[in-house]
């Protein structure tokens, strides 16, 4: 039986380890840890990957999001329109910056719908803040649109979608500003928890600047109550060794999309993410393969059973549904799709083969002829 887990975590090591290992011996004996060289250098070139003004290395995605809040001077109160379908960390962001997390259901593409937002905005909302999920990103022009007309700002989580892009507009850059993950798991992964803010607003730039660091300026002073989240230099130096590979990890996993849509496209019972090049609007980066099944769970086990590791983002459990933390929305859209959402294998680690063999399983366990 072939093994094909979810995600191989020593992989993304071992596939440059040498150039690790020589980094980590060079930052070391420089003994550049806090805010060095190396970090300035990687945010100049994350910055001009995808092309915004400024990028700022924070400690993860979820200070990123908190600190943006906070520099586009969320107030108590504030109401911010989020889709249900995120991590926890994106409302959670919102709930730190003293807002009020206002999750709204998604659409088809599982992304923020942009007509549910429309619905949500009341006299307090202050921001929207679309999840550009799974490595695409949404209709940006329709949010802008309500955006505008009701005064909001857009702040994205772009968690997901570093290099995806709308309209050749990069995720990240539509409005305030936007925050990139570099948990191991994502598309650009460190070795350990990172993250940055990206933006092309320099007042919103120099707030975040002097919120990651303790509200200290270039001088020192401490000018506003701050925190301490910022990237590590060594871990910058490692993503600016992978950022450098980054264009063909995009076009590797396009391919795995490709392979998997040419095998699984006229299977009935389950609905696949949009194939590489499907919209002119969109390129989508595919940070994960999120397709929608029918008996989800029989499929899950099926696989399981089959060596094939498959997991469902959030643990199962949208925004809205988390009652503990006081959510009352509606969203019958949402709850119905988080019955069939499952995510198959999408990672550098896959061979041609192996998603040959996932698809094949795949089409077994609806009865399809191989
Ligand atoms: C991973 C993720 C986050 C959190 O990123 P961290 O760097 O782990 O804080 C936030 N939002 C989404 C959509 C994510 O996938």
């Amino acid at each position: 039986m072939q093994l094909v887990p979810f995600f191989k975590y020593s992989d993304i090591f071992s596939v440059n380890e040498d150039a690790f290992v020589a980094t980590v011996r060079d930052v070391g004996r420089r003994g550049a840890f806090i805010l060095q060289g190396d970090l300035r250098e990687f945010e100049r070139h994350l910055a001009e990957f995808v092309g915004a003004k400024f990028a700022i290395g924070v400690a993860n995605a979820t200070d990123g999001l908190h600190l943006l809040l906070r520099a586009a001077g969320l107030q108590l109160g504030d109401e911010v329109i989020i889709s249900s379908h995120t991590m926890i960390a994106t409302a959670a962001a919102v709930h730190f910056a003293g807002g009020v997390p206002v999750p709204v259901e998604c659409g088809a593409d599982h992304l923020m719908d942009s007509r549910a937002v429309r619905r949500a905005v009341t006299a307090r909302t202050r921001v929207v803040m679309p999840t550009q999920l799974n490595g695409r990103t949404c209709d940006m022009d329709a949010i802008a649109e309500i955006a505008d007309e009701n005064g909001l700002s857009i702040v994205e989580d772009a968690a997901q979608a570093l290099g995806s892009r709308y309209k050749d507009q990069s995720a990240g850059t539509f409005g305030l500003g936007g925050a990139i993950s570099f948990y191991p798991a994502k598309v650009l992964g460190c070795f350990g928890d990172g993250g940055a803010v990206v933006t092309n607003d320099s007042t919103i730039y120099r707030q975040v600047l002097l919120l990651r660091d303790h509200g200290r300026d270039e001088q020192g002073n401490v000018v506003a109550w701050g925190l301490n989240s910022r990237l590590d230099n060594l871990q910058a130096a490692i993503l600016d060794l992978q950022l450098a590979k980054y264009p063909g990890v995009i076009q590797r996993r396009r391919r795995i999309a490709s392979l998997y849509y040419e095998r699984l496209c006229e299977t009935r019972e389950i609905v696949l993410p949009p194939a590489p090049d499907t919209s002119p609007d969109h390129f989508d980066i595919f940070q994960n393969y999120e397709i929608e099944a029918e008996y989800r769970d029989g499929l899950q086990q099926y696989l399981k059973d089959h060596g094939i590791g498959t997991l469902i983002q959030w643990g199962g459990l949208a925004v809205h549904q988390l009652k503990a933390l006081g959510f009352t929305q509606d969203l019958p859209y949402t709850d119905s799709l988080f019955t069939r959402l499952l995510m198959l294998p999408m990672n550098m680690s896959l061979s041609d083969e192996d998603v040959t063999y996932v698809s094949d399983i795949v089409r077994a366990f609806y009865g399809y002829a191989q």
